[in-house]
């Protein structure tokens, strides 16, 4: 019989699996247990809308049986089973995704994290394996097969026989080595331990014989021990245990096992609520964006549970966009088993549900905000664009939730603030939440608005994320005080005379403005102002679209057309203004020049590009050699 090879990325992957770069191998276990309990729900669910399949809830279980001897450890269930085909799909490739992929030179530890992405599942059974036998029996077929492998070389698929529906592994337990004991899988006591540490709260039994000692003859002291087929876990799903009965870390198992995360979460919020609708609910915020999180492949959703038994895996209508991330289980008795999913999306108690369940999730984001800034700082900087986005999506229809959820860099603290927090340290007299925008802290520091507005002391928001200024926009104001881009022209703080003054200028030179502004098509204006201190030239904008909103809008596939309305800004004080008034008196040609070259110098600052650089280059070389 010809062998098949895996994948190639899949080869690559068990390669490393084998050689196990995953430091816990007793993860193994509940891998599997946890495919035998999906085979399980899977099957128990057809039971419910197929009425070919006939199988009782209480008849479904999952066996460990070892042979100590032979080095053997095997996992049944009487689940769904596969067919053929299903055996070549699901057990040659290791990522379905395709988007799966190690790089050259990645680390060991990088590496890692892309197989803890990935979930490794099944495979992981090689980590203690030198072969594996996957002997399985669909419900949909009259066949059985077994699938073999005895790891990265390939795997080969036979007919077979096998009594009932469902799937028995078995693992070739690996000899023990100097570095490791492989025999603690054949033992019984450690393998009650496994079940009890990762797989406890699954739903069905898991079945061992356990040993019992019977004392025969107590005169003598005589025992004697017999077998018996033991149900090694508490079968109680984990929400539906009491807070108190729970320990972190099985939290955080269930988690990993359940989502597929090798990290644990960053929180985990569980509650119980009894009412109108009444429901458990055990939700988790990652440490971590998953890896396909910004992709359009990311699904959001909760597990969604009628009391124990699992309706959806992913149901969307739980968690709104800006809580994508979180993951979790919902289980209510008020959501009837057999109700078809366009029903459920209509009912009520899923509306009241989900309602609850983005309050909760607000609830906790706040207090942690307030109490371990820490913490929700580095929650932030992982999914803090996703509630900015929340806030101008819809119309900005949700912003009120979240304003109190978005932080920005602060110029004065030089680290994330509130918007509360910037509001009470305003100024007596200021009236703005000031922010400017650019490519990089850095880059924003230099632009030559920012310098006006630090010199009165106020502090700036810096805005770095594409989603910055459109979340501003959204919220216009907060407490009262509208936000205000440093870069928009009618940007206000001088006193009088010094609008006077520069009135009078613009007044004066109304001519040579002019001349300017034609010379340049693409500015709305041109002006002399004071608000520049050190900087020549600046460029800002007139309405509501920025500079930084319009690269946004570049960007995009389609060319919307939206553009700014620049205006530029000279500064009245620096040389080059009495330079320019001359020139516009003596020499057009060089006034010209001269206009060109000071808005390529504006636009180059605000980031943007110029787009005629070999023109603008040789103006400066023309005027450097004169
Ligand atoms: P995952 O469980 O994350 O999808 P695995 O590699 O563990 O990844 O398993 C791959 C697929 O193989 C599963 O999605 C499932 O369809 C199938 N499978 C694994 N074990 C069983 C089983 N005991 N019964 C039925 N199908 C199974």
């Amino acid at each position: 019989m010809a062998k098949k090879e895996f994948k190639s990325e899949s080869k690559r992957l068990l390669d490393l699996m084998i050689n196990s770069i995953y430091t816990n191998k007793d993860i193994f276990l509940r891998e599997l247990i946890s495919n035998a309990s999906d085979a399980l729900d899977k099957i128990y669910y057809r039971s419910l809308t197929d009425k070919d399949v006939k199988v009782k809830r209480k008849d479904l279980e999952i066996k460990l049986e070892y042979d100590k001897e032979k080095r053997l450890l095997s996992v049944s269930d009487n689940g769904c089973g596969m067919t053929k085909e299903e055996l070549e799909d699901n057990l040659g490739t290791i990522a379905k995704s395709g988007s799966f992929s190690f790089k050259e030179n990645m680390t060991k530890d990088e590496k890692i994290d892309i197989i803890g992405q990935f979930g490794v599942g099944f495979y992981s059974a090689f980590m203690v394996s030198d072969k594996i036998e996957v002997l399985s029996k669909s419900v949909d077929s009259e066949e059985a097969y077994l699938w073999e492998s005895e790891g990265a070389d390939g795997y080969s698929i036979k007919k077979s026989s096998k009594k009932g529906h469902g799937t028995t592994i078995t693992l070739h337990i690996k000899e023990d080595t100097d570095e490791f004991e492989y025999s603690k899988y054949l033992d019984e006591y450690e393998l009650k331990n496994l079940v009890k540490k990762y797989s406890d709260y699954i739903r069905f039994p898991i079945q061992m014989e356990v040993t019992h000692h019977e004392l025969k003859d107590e005169e003598k002291h005589e025992y004697e021990d017999h077998k018996e087929l033991e149900t090694l876990n508490s079968m109680i799903p984990i929400w539906k245990k009491k807070k108190s009965d729970v320990k972190e870390e099985d939290y955080d198992n269930f988690y990993m096992d359940k989502f597929n995360d090798y990290d644990k979460p960053l929180r985990v919020i569980s509650s119980s609520v009894e009412g109108m609708t009444s429901y458990k609910s055990l939700l988790f915020i990652p440490s971590h964006a998953p890896y396909d999180y910004y992709t359009q492949e990311y699904e959001k959703g909760l597990a969604l549970y009628s009391n124990g038994v699992m309706i959806m895996e992913k149901c969307a209508d739980l968690l709104p966009d800006y809580f994508s991330f979180v993951k979790g289980v919902v289980d209510s008795e008020d959501l009837s088993l057999n109700i078809s999913r366009e029903l459920l999306q209509e009912s009520q108690s899923l509306k009241l549900i989900a309602k609850n369940i983005e309050a909760k999730i607000r609830k906790e984001l706040e207090t942690m905000l307030k109490e371990e800034r820490e913490t929700y700082i580095s929650f932030f900087k992982t999914f803090g664009v996703q509630l900015k986005y929340g806030v101008y999506n819809n119309y900005g229809a949700d912003k009120d939730k979240l304003k109190d959820l978005v932080m920005f860099y602060s110029a004065k603290h030089e680290k994330l603030i509130t918007l509360s927090e910037y509001v009470s340290e305003m100024k007596e007299e200021q009236d703005a939440i000031y922010y400017a925008s650019g490519a990089s802290i850095e880059k924003i520091q230099s632009l030559p608005q920012v310098e006006q507005v630090r010199d009165k002391e106020y502090d700036i928001l810096y805005l770095t994320d594409y989603v910055d200024e459109f979340c501003m926009t959204a919220l216009q104001e907060y407490e009262g005080k509208k936000f205000t881009n440093v870069s928009d022209g009618s940007l206000d703080l001088e006193s009088e005379e010094e609008k006077e003054a520069t009135k009078k200028v613009n007044e004066d030179n109304e001519d040579l403005l002019k001349a300017m502004c034609d010379e340049i098509k693409e500015v709305k204006e041109v002006r002399f102002s004071n608000k520049l201190k050190t900087h020549p030239v600046c460029l800002t904008t007139k309405g509501d679209v920025s500079i930084e909103m319009q690269k946004v809008f570049d960007a995009m596939p389609n060319d919307m057309g939206i553009k700014a309305e620049t205006v530029l800004e000279i500064n009245e004080k620096h040389p080059i203004a009495e330079k320019l008034k001359t020139l516009y008196k003596k020499d057009k040609e060089e006034f010209s020049t001269y206009t060109k070259i000071l808005y390529s110098e504006a636009r180059i600052i605000a980031g943007l590009p110029i787009d005629n650089p070999t023109e603008i280059s040789k103006l400066i070389c023309d005027v450097l050699s004169k």
